[in-house]
């Protein structure tokens, strides 16, 4: 066996025990094709500003991973994007899981609340409520992606680590550079509609939360979930 194959073989099983760990965790969890979704179709309508929704993203609603069709079909150009994609997603499921609406509710606010236009019914005053839907920073989607992002990072770190036998502190600081900047592009971006446009900010946070993991163990349970199943 080549060290190649051996390589992409570590990665499947990897790949199949986050899975499992994930359905295990979601009741009811799937990965469904975007191009099969009526969902999906309909959201893509409303996301125009995102040209590539339905080819270049990977979203989550609970409790569906929707996937584009490229998904899982790259046969031996493994790397650690998939592992991390799913770990990422993870989170957003675990933390859909425990606040339930109120997840919705903060990854959609401000935006959510030009739905109270309707309130234009009664008084037509209700229709400064759509001033909501201009790309203001989102406080709660940036917390939740904040927190998905930063096991994506650490995954990426524990995936390469695992894999090449390289020294740790050239992927740590690979991490904390290109990592956190293609990262903090995520926030301030149209991808997320503009959640977080503060970058300099941003990147003190990624780089002092993931300073914490590294300096003293600081992981909460979820994280430390994947990490156990990376580092098996
Ligand atoms: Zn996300």
């Amino acid at each position: 066996m080549s060290a190649m194959s051996l390589k992409e073989l570590q990665h499947l099983k990897k790949r199949g025990a986050i899975l499992k760990h994930i359905q295990d965790r979601v009741p009811n969890f799937k990965i469904v094709q975007k191009k099969d979704s009526p969902l999906m179709k309909l959201l893509s309508f409303f996301l125009f500003f995102n040209k590539r929704f339905m080819t270049g993203y990977i979203t989550t609603i609970y409790p569906n991973i929707y996937v584009p069709s490229w998904w899982g079909r790259r046969h031996k150009k493994w790397n650690s994007i998939e592992l991390e994609t799913l770990a990422h997603e993870y989170i957003h499921l675990y933390d859909r899981k425990r606040l339930g609406w109120l997840f919705n509710v903060l990854y959609l606010s401000p935006q959510i609340f030009a739905l109270l236009a309707f309130g234009a019914i009664w008084n037509l005053w209700w229709l400064l409520c759509l001033l909501f839907l201009l790309p203001l920073p989102s406080p709660g989607r940036t917390w939740l992606e904040f927190r998905a992002h930063k096991v994506g990072l650490l995954v990426r770190y524990w995936t390469l680590c695992d894999y090449k036998n390289k020294t740790e502190e050239k992927y740590w600081n690979f991490i904390n550079s290109d990592g956190v900047n293609w990262t903090i592009r995520q926030f301030s971006s149209s991808i997320h509609y503009y959640m977080f446009p503060f970058e300099g900010f941003l990147r003190k946070c990624f780089i002092n939360s993931l300073k914490d993991v590294k300096m003293n163990n600081k992981l909460s349970s979820e994280m430390n979930e994947i990490r156990n199943i990376l580092l098996d």
